[in-house]
């Protein structure tokens, strides 16, 4: 079994990035400017937020946090994305979800300028990344592709079994992998909850993506021997073992799961840090104008 170490190919992308930053500037070249809204003071998005600006210091991107009250209006809230829209200096633009109840998502997600979409949650670039066409491709799906690709993990003509049909991983990823592309190729099986014999149908699987958000819901009588999994859940529970009182476990009961397989990734340290640094490529790519001319 080979353990997926998301953590030390984050921090080696990073280095990349920040290379390639420290280039653009020796030559006055336009610095990668990364903009986030974040609305209220919801504490897991505090903490999302706050890694993403640190990431762009780390990298050497400009980053801007805009802050607004809960209460905020739809209308205002699309008046600002309008104005950061306009503003050339910034070239990618996050939303950090979820928003307040009172304010459409998807509203907010299509009024963002789909060139500056980093998150890659706009119809536009979803739906050219299903036709294959240049997209922002979301997080985590592109840090899975990025994590399957450093490891040399075959994905033609494998069983995949993707579970979870959410529109930022299920869905991406499944698409993704069934594509004709250096990492695709795959027959891909996209489950769900009202999926029947899932145990039977992951038993079949020579990669399993996890992503429905359940912890440690993947058993070793699910995976085949051999087997890649890829954990993508994250749930924060209580611990009276850990300093801060809780821990992150993912989809999969790794202790058992792991054995088993010929790669897996681990939680924490595996899809998580990738995801973080894939914001980071896009905000690139965007500055570099590589996606939208
Ligand atoms: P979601 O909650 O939007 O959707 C969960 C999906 O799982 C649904 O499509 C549902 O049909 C499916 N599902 C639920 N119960 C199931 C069952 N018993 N059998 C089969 N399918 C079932 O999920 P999401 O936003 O894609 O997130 C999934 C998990 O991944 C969460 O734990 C989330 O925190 C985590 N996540 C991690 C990262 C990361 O960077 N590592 C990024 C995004 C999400």
């Amino acid at each position: 079994m080979q353990l997926i170490d998301g953590k030390l190919i984050s921090e080696q992308i990073k280095a990349e990035i920040a290379k390639e930053v420290k280039l653009i500037k020796e030559v006055g070249g336009k610095i990668p400017h990364l903009a986030a809204i974040l609305v209220g003071n919801d504490g897991a998005s505090e903490t999302y937020v706050a890694h993403k600006v640190k990431d762009c210091e780390q990298v050497g991107f400009t980053s801007t946090l805009l802050r607004f009250d809960a209460s905020i209006t739809e209308e205002m809230l699309i008046t600002e994305i309008k104005k950061v829209n306009a503003n050339s200096d910034i070239d990618g633009l996050i939303v950090q979800l979820p928003i307040p109840k009172h304010i459409s998502e998807a509203k907010i997600i299509e009024t963002i300028d789909p060139a500056k979409d980093v998150d890659g949650f706009h119809p536009i670039n979803m739906g050219r990344m299903v036709i294959g066409l240049p997209s922002y491709i979301s997080a985590t799906p592109a840090g899975i592709i990025e994590l399957l690709r450093r490891y040399k993990i075959q994905t033609a003509g494998k069983n995949c079994v993707v579970i979870g049909r959410s529109n930022i991983v299920g869905k991406p990823i499944s698409n993704l992998l069934a594509q004709k592309s250096d990492v695709g190729d795959a027959t891909v099986t996209m489950c769900h909850s009202r999926t029947q014999n899932l145990e039977e149908i992951c038993l079949r699987a020579d990669i399993i993506i996890a992503a429905l958000g359940k912890p440690e819901f993947v058993t070793a009588a699910m995976v085949k021997e051999g087997a890649v999994v890829i954990d993508v859940g994250i749930t924060r529970l209580t611990s009276d073992k850990t300093k801060n009182g809780f821990k992150l476990v993912g989809d999969v009961k790794f202790n058992e799961v792991a054995p088993k397989c010929s790669f897996i990734t681990p939680v924490p340290g595996g899809v998580g840090p990738m995801t973080r640094v894939s914001l980071l490529q896009n905000t690139l790519l965007s500055a570099k104008k590589a996606i939208y001319c």
